[in-house]
């Protein structure tokens, strides 16, 4: 029913050409277009993104120079103040209550491109690695056009949260002054690409719809795989480190990898325990590349799940994105006739039932290892702060959807597979 129709076009030297595979998923289950018409209809859909992209290079342009067009009476007055008020949100980029779905509006959907051009800039980046500016917005510009707008939460405004989260921990005094430029420019890539392509399932769902990536990726961190492997087809095919020395992009290709693939939250257990060891045994030596790559791994784990450590209002509107997310597969499951998936089921699984199991199982065993790590700092008690505070409100939302008489809910606990059912959901 499911069978992917498009399985036989990406097969061949994948590893490069992979990068928009699944799309198909969306297309074949709910509009059963068929397959040359949804490939027509994709070079359509690429070649008007293409455009935008190029229209969002301008855009952008002119915010990074700080410069804004005059043209009397014209439409663009408007789009000065936004883009004057999008410059002024930059100023504070490294607060933690910014506030990432205004800068998105602001930045007219940009806000991936724009924060990562600003952070390159804050860092020195291009002129460290003598980045070609052309190229780097090419490579921004497609993972940003990559993430998926119509996806409630896996979507390019969630890379360009945990990009400023990653910012914000890049900052943090225990790691800073011991971070080289390739560490926090992997770091920030890793951020910002880290989801890229992402269906809006999770891996079960792949493996049981027989979808072309689980075979691909042999059941195994697939979704991490795949956001690994097109980040990697993406910096090839805009040439973003083509200058750099064969062994020194490959290096970096698979850094990549490692910080991606780290975010598979099946492996959060081994990431804990070692960060455990490390803590306890006060043997973390940041003048050590593997350290370092491993506090990466780590910051970047920790960014990914930070929403419940945001202010309430902001916190909020993610952990009902995320939701929203879970239910459509749900829905899509309950069409299809296939098992529902732990927490997907509306009916069953209420909002703040969900963000208290996500809170206690996931978010709350990794950050209080970095409130360990960070001594802890004034960030890292902002964000203990918030977390608990977000759950006693989750708890009381419960308890309220709790007493509604049709009300009932099973999914306190996360399911089994892959360490939680949020496991394979969220990020
Ligand atoms: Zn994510």
């Amino acid at each position: 029913m499911l069978a992917d129709g498009r399985v036989s076009t990406g097969h061949a030297g994948v590893l490069l050409a992979e990068r928009r595979g699944s799309y198909p998923l969306i297309d074949l289950c709910i509009l059963k277009t068929s397959t040359q018409q949804g490939e027509v209809e994709s070079g359509t859909r690429r070649k008007v993104k293409r455009l935008l992209s190029f229209q969002r290079y301008c855009h952008n342009s002119r915010l990074l120079r700080g410069l804004v067009p005059h043209t009397p009476g014209s439409l663009h007055l408007l789009d000065d103040d936004y883009l004057g008020q999008a410059a002024h949100m930059l100023s504070k980029v490294g607060t933690w209550n910014f506030d990432i779905f205004l800068f998105d509006r602001l930045t007219n959907g940009n806000s991936l491109v724009t924060l990562m051009c600003h952070l390159f800039n804050v860092y020195g980046l291009i002129h460290h690695f003598q980045l070609d500016m052309v190229k780097l917005h090419r490579f921004l510009g497609m993972v940003q056009d990559d993430y998926h707008s119509q996806n409630p939460y896996h979507n390019a405004v969630h890379a360009a949260d945990v990009t400023q989260a990653m910012y914000c921990y890049l900052k943090e005094p225990k790691l800073a002054e011991q971070l080289s430029p390739a560490d926090v420019f992997l770091g920030l890539m890793a951020a910002a690409a880290h989801d890229v392509d992402h269906p809006g399932v999770n891996q079960p769902f792949l493996i049981k719809t027989r979808h072309h990536l689980a075979s691909l990726y042999q059941n195994t961190s697939v979704l991490e795989s795949h956001h690994w492997r097109s980040t990697v087809g993406m910096l090839r095919e805009s040439g973003l480190l083509s200058h750099l020395p064969p062994d020194m992009s490959q290096d970096m290709e698979q850094q990549l990898g490692s910080l991606i693939l780290a975010t598979d939250i099946s492996r959060q257990n081994e990431f804990l325990l070692t960060f455990r060891e490390h803590l306890d045994n006060q043997d973390l030596d940041l003048q050590l590349a593997s350290h370092r790559h491993f506090m990466l791994q780590i910051a970047l784990k920790c960014a990914d799940i930070c929403n419940p450590c945001r202010v309430w209002e902001l916190s909020r509107q993610w952990s009902e994105r995320v939701c929203e997310e879970f239910y459509r597969q749900g829905d899509m499951e309950r069409k299809f006739d296939l098992e529902i998936s732990p927490l997907c089921n509306q009916q069953a699984d209420s909002v703040p039932t969900i963000q208290i199991g996500f809170i206690s199982y996931i978010v709350e065993p990794l950050f209080e290892e970095w409130h360990r790590f960070t001594d802890p700092s004034l960030l890292s008690q902002t964000m203990m702060g918030h977390l608990h505070k977000n759950k006693a409100r989750w708890s009381l939302l419960r308890y309220a959807h709790n007493s509604e008489p049709q009300a009932h809910s099973q999914a306190e606990k996360p399911g089994p597979e892959g360490g939680g059912g949020e496991g394979e959901c969220i990020p």
